[in-house]
């Protein structure tokens, strides 16, 4: 989307080839080691078993441990509210020598529940290779990205041995896929040792599975609870039916509001971000997301601004009497969970402002709405005028043998706008190992072997051009 203005020199030819050779010699131990990680059932939701997640933490910092780099390696958990902990991350670290810069490794070991398990044609924690894939939950999100360091730590030090003067930070955190809860604290547990000039968060998308990306864009998001009340008790819906209003007329309309005939966002206040953006196929999405015969796209302007520089407002959840138990009843309240998601470039309490104000001026018949649970998370623009920035193209682009192309992300990773706050010296690259047919967060998740690949090569490579620099 914008010129780099640093241009970097090449790596060494010969360094090149040894870690190509590495990467590629210990391909089979990474992904059987990717493959015992998706074995533990690491889900970080509230109502699952934490024990999972402290397995898979110490699991993750044995495998750190073996790359035989790190002078500490350590699991810890950091408050989220009172004495509630979060679960727990591990962080490992090898200081810089010789003026070397430092670099922070971060992907996250937890997972989402699987779902329906009637939907996957495997087992969900039951690893396995299909074709080019590895099917399984976390087998691409975000183990991969776990394994993508550990497999690029332990090549670079066989390539280059106790030479290496890097400064090497690892955060592999417990529970982003449940709102990195403790993730603010600890930062400010452990800002010290965190600290880099570089930090590469492996946890996003590639453009296909032969050509890279870098994400530049992030959307940020907004939940809440919507409920709407119209009367204290239910009545009967033929009696009463004509002259009062049911909450779920109400919700429906107020719901309707919210986008414009085409479809797209139609809230005063929620902005958008102007960009270029790459060609892409209608035909691609409508495959990727099976879209129905005859049912439309929505939204205007160039498909991929729609998904990466525009809001968002979904209904993801409704409670009111299941069809099964549907009585002849005016419904008096209704719930649903509204889950937005904001632009880059305008805070996400801004957006929420903007829908709250949006649906309290637009409540019919002068219903009753009660806004709950609210959860927030910036949008982030990646600085692509460094150095850091221009290390990372380059060396996806030696890791895969073509030239990567810089995304936006319809999804929202709200943790890398806490890091960049935290850290605003740093230069953030959000890399990843998933591709379109990923399918993260749902049935038959999978990582393309590939693309494993390719990406463990590519860090290799930006580790070892890092190293060189002073
Ligand atoms: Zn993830």
């Amino acid at each position: 989307m914008t010129e780099t203005s640093y241009s970097p020199a090449p790596l060494n030819p010969e360094l090149s080839a040894k870690l190509r050779e590495s990467v590629q010699g210990a391909l089979p131990a990474s992904i059987a080691d990717l493959s015992a990680l998706v074995r533990i059932p690491s889900v970080s939701w509230d109502t699952f078993d934490p024990e999972n997640v402290v397995v898979s933490s110490k699991a993750v910092a044995a495998l750190i441990e073996s790359t035989g780099l790190f002078e500490s390696v350590t699991t810890s958990r950091a408050p989220i509210e009172g004495d509630q902990l979060g679960h727990p991350a591990v962080l490992a670290k090898r200081p810089a020598k010789n003026g070397r810069p430092t670099v922070l490794l971060y992907a996250h070991h937890d997972v989402q529940p699987e779902g329906d398990e009637a939907l996957w044609e495997t087992l969900p924690f039951e690893p396995t290779v299909r074709g080019e894939r590895l099917y399984g939950r976390g087998a691409s999100d975000d183990k991969a990205g776990v394994m993508s360091h550990v497999a690029a730590l332990r090549a670079i030090h066989e390539v280059v041995g106790d030479d290496l003067d890097l400064g090497i930070v690892v955060f592999i955190e417990g529970e982003e896929e449940f709102g990195s809860r403790s993730f603010t604290n600890f930062l400010a547990q452990h800002h010290d040792e965190l600290a880099a000039d570089v930090i590469v968060v492996a946890d996003a998308d590639n453009w296909t599975t032969s050509v890279p990306a870098l994400t530049v864009g992030l959307r940020g998001n907004v939940t809440f609870k919507l409920t709407v009340s119209t009367l204290a008790h239910a009545s009967h819906s033929g009696m009463m039916g004509g002259a009062v209003p049911d909450a779920m007329l109400a919700m429906v309309r107020l719901l309707a509001s919210l986008h414009a005939e085409d479809g797209s966002v139609a809230v005063e206040g929620m902005t958008s971000r102007e960009a270029e953006y790459p060609e892409f196929d209608e035909a691609e999405i409508r495959q990727t997301t099976g879209l129905l015969e005859g049912v439309s796209l929505i939204g205007d302007g160039p498909i991929l601004s729609r998904m990466w520089s525009k809001p968002t407002v979904t209904v993801t959840g409704i409670d009111a009497p299941s069809v099964a138990n549907a009585s002849n009843t005016l419904l008096p309240t209704v719930s649903v969970r509204i889950s937005a998601r904001v632009a880059p470039g305008q805070p996400a309490v801004e957006a929420f402002q903007a829908l709250k104000t949006h649906l309290e001026s637009n409540a019919p018949f002068g219903a009753h709405l009660e806004i709950s649970d609210v959860d927030t998370g910036n949008p982030f623009l990646v600085d692509t005028s460094g150095w850091g920035f221009a290390e990372g193209l380059a060396a996806l682009a030696e890791g895969w043998g073509e030239t990567p192309v810089q995304t936006g992300a319809g999804g929202s990773i709200p943790f890398i706008s806490d890091l960049a706050e935290v850290f605003p010296e740093a230069q953030i690259l959000v890399t990843g190992v998933e591709d379109p047919d990923t399918r993260a967060h749902s049935p038959n998740e999978s990582q393309h072997l590939g693309v494993f690949h390719r990406s463990i090569l590519s860090e290799a490579l930006l580790l070892a051009r890092l190293d060189a620099r002073s």
